[in-house]
């Protein structure tokens, strides 16, 4: 065994590795400050290069990203869209207790997307692109490590919803999104 056998050739391979996934999760959507929370081989001039090559000819999105999942969900199809995207994530996610899976955050959204295109149940509503991207989905499984999301079973019609502990005690959001759009005539 050579020296380097554990670090320049494994280093390398990992950068190769985090390429593959910038380009992924750039051509999905996320930010580029999202990605560079989440790679440690890859720069960020080395990102916006990769972003220019995706989409030729545009710019990356300036601004800040969300604080957090509590500002960014702001409709009960929200919510019930989120329970949907984190629970995508932890069924992949190799301890998401412990760290951001990122390649399970690249899968979780394409699954996300496939999935979404057949349901009836959310189909015939107004889906706000605004949240339904891999830039909440990112935010979810951030603030579900850091215990600022939790995902738990509405105990009165049985499905999976969110709770955000930044939510307002008085927010309408409080209440399991499934139960109030049922009510709302779904
Ligand atoms: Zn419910």
């Amino acid at each position: 065994m050579s020296k380097d056998a554990n670090g320049g050739s494994h280093k390398s391979l990992l950068s190769i590795r985090e390429h593959e996934l910038a380009r992924d999760l750039i051509r999905q959507g996320l930010r580029i400050a999202a990605i560079q929370s989440l790679l440690q081989h890859v720069y960020r001039t080395e990102l916006s290069r990769i972003w220019r090559e995706v989409f030729p000819g545009e710019s990356p999105p300036a601004g800040r990203l969300p604080s957090g999942s509590a500002s960014v969900i702001k409709t009960p199809l929200d919510s019930a869209l989120a329970a949907f995207m984190l629970n995508e994530y932890l069924a992949i996610a190799v301890e998401p207790d412990l760290r951001v899976d990122i390649e399970a955050l690249s899968a979780a959204w394409e699954s996300c997307q496939d999935f979404l295109g057949g349901r009836n149940d959310y189909a015939n509503r107004e889906i706000r692109l605004e949240f339904y991207n891999i830039n909440s989905l990112w935010l979810l499984a951030r603030d579900y490590l850091a215990q600022k999301v939790q995902s738990e079973r509405c105990q009165n019609c049985g499905s999976r919803r969110v709770r955000c502990i930044d939510w307002d005690i008085r927010s309408k959001l409080q209440r399991c999104p499934h139960c109030t759009l049922r009510e709302m005539g779904g």
